[in-house]
């Protein structure tokens, strides 16, 4: 299959590049040049199959002209390996639990992919391959894991000072090995200037062979849409959900649609933000304004410009009226947010994190509007790490933390830190190459 970019349907390239370039040279984001919806031989049985053979199809659809089928299970299979079940908290209210995987984030799927993907793609290449990564705190980690003892593949993470969560850190910082954490005196956005100049540094990026493991990767969205068809399944036949998805750079509802884009039927998308509203704002409005992000206490959603926009953009045609036809989006502020995790608790005996919360009041809104209707919340994180937002609202000790986190915190941890300007960066990266 060859992939196109957004800007420039002429521009097209083979798999291995979309997947090591990451982001095409105009900036455009890449596509498949064309999605073919699942056939009969699928749907006749999809509900049966166990989630790897679903996973297997639905990744063959995109991968299979270019992964022998042996290497594709195997890459489909080495992903998966953990739970993904179906919550129902009333009538009408699921959340599907995405967080089970081994850093208790749903981006275990896409990093584990990814990595896995990256690896047979270059499995003939005789070169070093280095994974160069800015996070704000989940996607370091779901990548330090996904990659840890990979050959031939070093990791370097980029992260703000004092900025993510102190059981994330250890994440990005315990494993040693193949991977190394940088601690950049600076913000998020700061990080993401760095790694960006890297790239930009053509003499740099060759000699490193540097990839990107960012989420427009499309090897990170692919294994996002499994699990809409997994949780579709697991309704009674005839009900078209409802999903809501807490949104940041917008990965993982763009999965979603791919997954339609499958033939997979889905009722509506809900759009759930924090106060960087950007896409709620866009959906009421027709006018799409990015701007600079805004802290909240579900940190892995504060983007202003999300970055796989163009994609759902691309993916309705260009269309804003199609969009809005298919998603509608929902803001809430901390208080709001705050006020969810109490309920929940109260309700249900459930502990959502921030970021399922926002999706859960999203959902309330919208069952309210329409009734009737069945709802799935993506559960994207484990509560236990957002532990000092959950004790707050929930009393102290009130989380349980899965072993897979606790014993992290006495582990040793090792980062390196560095001031936020690029030179020196560059001036590390190619010693650290020698
Ligand atoms: C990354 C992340 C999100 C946002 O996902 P996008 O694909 O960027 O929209 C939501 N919740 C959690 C816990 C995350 O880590």
């Amino acid at each position: 299959m060859r992939y196109h970019s957004t800007n420039q349907p002429s521009l097209q390239v083979s798999l291995k590049e979309a997947i090591l370039r990451s982001l095409p040279a105009d900036n455009g984001l890449y596509m498949p040049n064309e999605i073919k919806p699942l056939g009969d031989d699928f749907w006749d049985e999809w509900r049966d199959l166990s989630l790897e053979e679903m996973g297997f199809r639905v990744a063959s659809a995109f991968f299979g002209e270019d992964v022998p089928e042996e290497e594709l299970r195997s890459i489909v299979n080495g992903t998966l390996g953990f739970d993904v079940p179906l919550i129902q908290l009333a009538p009408a209210d699921f959340l599907l639990e995405l967080f089970h995987g081994p850093t208790l984030a749903f981006k275990d799927f896409g990093a584990r992919f990814m990595a896995r993907l990256m690896a047979y793609l270059t499995r003939e290449d005789q070169r070093e391959l280095t994974v160069l990564v800015a996070t704000s705190g989940d996607t370091g980690g779901a990548v330090a894991s996904a990659f840890h003892h990979v050959p031939h593949t070093r990791v370097v993470i980029l992260f703000p000072k004092g900025k993510v969560s102190p059981l994330q850190e250890k994440q990005l910082t315990a494993l040693g090995g193949n991977i190394t954490a940088l601690e950049i005196d600076g913000t998020f956005d700061d990080c993401q200037r760095m790694v960006k100049s890297a790239f930009l540094d053509r003499a740099l990026s060759e000699q490193l062979n540097l990839t990107s493991a960012n989420s427009i990767n499309l090897a990170r969205l692919v294994p996002q849409s499994f699990y809409y068809f997994h949780s579709s399944r697991i309704l009674p036949v005839g009900v078209e959900p409802v999903f809501v998805v807490p949104s940041g750079n917008f990965g993982n509802l763009t999965a979603g649609l791919l997954a339609t884009k499958l033939g997979l039927r889905v009722k509506k998308f809900i759009a759930a933000t924090n106060r960087n509203d950007v896409v709620p704002q866009y959906l009421a409005t027709g006018q799409y304004q990015p701007r600079p992000s805004v802290a909240t206490i579900s940190n892995a959603m504060d983007v202003g410009a999300p970055s796989n926009f163009a994609r759902m953009l691309a993916l309705f045609g260009d269309d804003a009226k199609a969009m809005s036809a298919m998603m509608s989006g929902y803001a809430f502020d901390d208080d709001q947010t705050r006020a969810a995790i109490r309920e929940v608790q109260s309700l249900y005996q459930y502990q959502i994190d921030p970021h399922a919360a926002v999706a859960w009041l999203a959902a309330k809104k919208w069952r309210a509007a329409n009734p009737g209707n069945a709802t799935i919340v993506l559960g994207t994180a484990h509560p236990a790490k957002f532990l000092e937002v959950m004790e707050s609202e929930l009393g102290r000790n009130c989380v349980d933390i899965p072993e897979r986190l606790s014993c992290l915190a006495n582990q040793p941890s090792h980062a390196i830190p560095m001031s936020s300007q690029e030179l020196p960066f560059h001036e590390w990266l190619k010693q650290f190459s020698c």
